[in-house]
């Protein structure tokens, strides 16, 4: 059941890490002094917006929009489809772009045969430079990694040929192969293991991950735009993290070339803590090319982990989902706060609220909520059964947090799941007692006696509970 979220999280980790780390990109902005955390406030290399992604999601988004429906990232075919995806974002201008990929990609031509013509070109590059191992390949390899989980041979093979249609030098592939196979192994276990691909990349390669275990990312901020030392600090930054967020600190802190080492870094963070792990005030301005914001990585995310193919709801892809249809549509007011209303699915109709707090999953055509801003109708991951959250207290006090800063920004809120019993009582319980003081047990209580539908699953009180003391 962690395992979607644990796959979503790949891309979320790595967009996240970008977005955190474009401000601070080559000393674009001093770091903030020690105590006080890297925020998205955009500007870098690229003049970004506030959230906005740069290349490395970008390049991300065009592997993972062809792996969500079902395509084979080794097949010839499809390398001319991922080609010609890269040949249209540089047609759009991108803001940032490195200097190896710009080098292969203009004067490339789309088309039936696009991605030799890339692989020639890189090749081109590599033999007049004598070195093509940027870290361009590695930033936007999280997808290949989805599109094959369980298959490692296969990871590995459409690792190396994503990675050669820009990157000609050895090392570049290898960097891709191993990191895409920690990925698959982390998002199907849970388990950190950078090793797990050491048999299919060169023999330097053990030594290598040694010494980033022994060393902070700050280490590798001198050559990080170098692939060997953008895997080693961003290994640096996952191998000591305790949470995604501190790993992506850590990432962005180690300097240099920052928004690649972070989202190279949140590629597995996001596989370790889940998609869940990305706090909501990151997830709700994230956004970039082409058009897109978190909740379309987390629907791309499962599509490509999934072959391409929605469960039996249709879910993600499917505009609404059959089995909320006759959810109640009645609304009560949070007990501690009026300006919050507290209601199943069928709550969720244009004009209800200026802003909503989804805590189950959507169809793709019913967030945002007609009439309300993209960035204020946030979706969190929060599964109503035993054992299904990751890390529950934390995604409950997340929830929570969300809310009151929707409310702090003036908004009316609607906090809603599928039939209002267990996860709307129990993020409202953990929001009433966020702004009255008064404990977790005594809010649930008092959203118990509002609440008709409410009979929370114990499991998840327990999780309430046991987030008390954050
Ligand atoms: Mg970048």
């Amino acid at each position: 059941m962690t395992r979607p979220d644990r796959a979503v999280g790949v891309l979320l980790g790595a967009a996240a890490g970008d977005a955190l780390g474009v401000p601070y990109e080559y000393g674009s902005r001093p770091l903030p002094p020690v105590g006080e955390s890297p925020r998205m406030l955009g500007g870098g290399l690229g003049g970004y917006a506030p959230g906005q992604w740069s290349d490395d999601t970008e390049m991300a988004c065009v592997i993972t929009r062809i792996a969500a429906d079902g395509a084979d990232l080794r097949d010839d075919a499809v390398l001319d489809r991922v080609a010609d995806g890269f040949l249209g974002w540089y047609a759009d201008g991108p803001a940032d772009i490195g200097n190896q990929t710009r080098a292969v990609l203009s004067g490339g031509r789309p088309g039936p045969g696009s991605a030799e013509r890339l692989r020639q070109r890189a090749v081109a590059v590599h033999a007049r430079t004598g070195r093509s191992a940027g870290n361009g390949s590695l930033m936007r390899t999280g997808p290949v990694a989805l599109a094959h989980l369980g298959d490692a041979p296969a990871i590995a093979g459409a690792a190396r040929a994503v990675s050669a249609l820009t990157h000609h030098d050895r090392h570049a592939g290898d960097a891709c192969v191993l990191w895409c196979l920690a990925i698959d192994h982390t998002v199907r276990t849970g388990e950190l293991d950078v090793r797990v691909g050491l048999e299919f990349v060169g023999p330097e390669w053990a030594q290598l991950l040694d010494d980033a275990e022994q060393a902070t990312p700050g280490r590798f901020a001198s050559d990080n735009g170098w692939v060997v030392a953008a895997l080693q600090g961003a290994w640096a930054a996952v191998h000591g993290a305790r949470s995604l967020e501190d790993g992506l600190v850590a990432a962005v802190r180690g300097g240099g070339d920052t928004d690649t080492v972070a989202a190279i870094a949140g590629a597995l963070l996001g596989a370790r803590f889940g998609g869940s792990a990305v706090p909501v005030r990151w997830r709700r301005v994230l956004h970039g090319w082409p058009g897109l914001r978190a909740p379309d990585l987390t629907r791309l995310a499962v599509l490509t982990a999934q072959h391409g193919e929605p469960d039996g709801e249709g879910w993600p892809a499917a505009p609404t989902i059959p089995s909320y249809a006759g959810a109640s549509s009645t609304t009560v007011a949070h007990p501690d706060d009026p300006g919050v209303l507290l209601g199943a699915v069928g709550a969720l109709r244009a004009g209800v609220a200026d802003a909503v707090v989804s805590l189950c999953r959507l169809g793709a055509g019913q967030a945002p909520l007609d009439g309300v801003r993209p960035e204020d109708h946030v979706e969190v991951w929060l599964v109503d059964r035993d054992d299904a959250n990751l890390d529950l207290p934390r995604v409950l006090t997340d929830a929570a947090t969300a809310v009151r800063d929707l409310r702090a920004e003036g908004r009316t809120v609607l906090l809603h799941c599928v039939h209002a019993e267990t996860r709307t009582p129990t993020v409202a319980a953990a929001y009433g007692a966020m702004i009255t003081g008064t404990t977790r047990a005594a809010a649930l209580q008092r959203v118990l006696a509002v609440l008709p539908s409410a009979r929370p699953r114990r499991s998840i009180v327990e999780g309430l509970l046991a987030g008390e003391a954050e």
